[in-house]
């Protein structure tokens, strides 16, 4: 109730006095919904798992299984208890960033070791989900180093990596790449030749739990939170997420990083000077 006393306070004459009442009201509306929204999704998604699992304790004890079945439920409900992990483990990631708005620790990081981590996880990922056949490329060109949060930053390179990979199909090609611009910043992107994004779609895709297609986020272990965790990671690192799509072409996601964040590879300080 406060933000609407404090408008009345502030505009206490005539018409204007209902109007910016009822905006706020409708603003504090808002945010109430969003909230409720938000406590449903997640208890949906949680629910969903939850039901598969408690369904196969249930066989587990009520019928006498042979070995391999047996230990075919097993694997599938390890599968859902890993769903869940991923969620809460996302969810605390979020809020933790949405609940800080200090801008990440100043440290410096080299992209070359930032981008072998990816490299590995994404390997291994494109492994699992499509048995290698899958053509991942990584490149740097000009960018050394980058300040900020070193967990952050992998978290939004590897959301990025991993979409590109869950939604292109096995035989086609990924790029991701460090590139220098003009201005001594740095843009992080990564482009598939996979099923493209909806112009519709777009602006939305960065609302937590917003998905195009529910069950292929979900066949690959999507959560629907990766990218507003990739928003929050470049809003706290000055940085700006872009998105680029073409149903049935492929899409392109990048952050460009301001002068500040960066060190390039030609002007990076010597020893001394640090
Ligand atoms: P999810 O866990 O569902 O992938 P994200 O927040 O990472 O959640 O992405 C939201 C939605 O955006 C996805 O469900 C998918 O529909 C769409 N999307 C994200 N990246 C891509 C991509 N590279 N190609 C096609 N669609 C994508």
């Amino acid at each position: 109730s406060k933000p609407v006393r404090l408008s009345v306070h502030m505009h206490p004459y005539g018409e204007g006095r209902s109007l910016l009442l009822s905006h706020d009201i409708t603003a504090l509306d808002q945010a109430e919904a969003m909230r409720r929204d938000f406590v449903a999704n997640v208890s949906h998604e949680i629910r969903t798992p939850l039901t598969v699992l408690a369904g196969f304790v249930e066989t587990l004890q009520s019928l006498p299984l042979k070995a391999e079945d047996r230990n075919r439920y097993l694997d599938l409900m390890s599968q859902q208890a890993q769903r869940m992990q991923t969620l809460v483990s996302d969810l605390l990631t979020l809020s933790r960033l949405e609940g800080s708005p200090l801008p990440p620790s100043q440290e410096w990081h080299p992209v070359a070791a930032l981008m072998a981590q990816c490299e590995q996880d994404a390997h291994d990922l494109s492994a699992l989900l499509w048995g290698g056949t899958q053509t991942l490329s990584f490149e740097t060109h000009g960018v050394a180093e980058l300040a900020g949060s070193a967990s952050e930053l992998l978290s939004a390179m590897f959301n990025l990596i991993g979409n590109a990979i869950r939604y292109s199909p096995a035989d086609k090609a990924i790029v991701v790449r460090w590139t220098s611009t003009p201005d001594g910043g740095a843009i992080f992107s990564v482009k598939d030749q996979g099923q493209g994004i909806a112009p519709e779609h777009i602006p939305r895709l960065t609302e937590r739990f917003y998905r195009v297609d529910r069950s292929r986020s979900r066949e690959t272990g999507g959560t629907g939170l990766g990218l507003a965790i990739v928003k929050h990671v470049s809003q706290r690192h000055g940085a700006e997420l872009s998105i680029e799509s073409a149903p049935g072409k492929g899409s392109c996601f990048s952050i460009s990083f301001p002068p500040q964040r960066v060190h390039q590879q030609t002007t990076l300080p010597t020893a001394t000077e640090r």
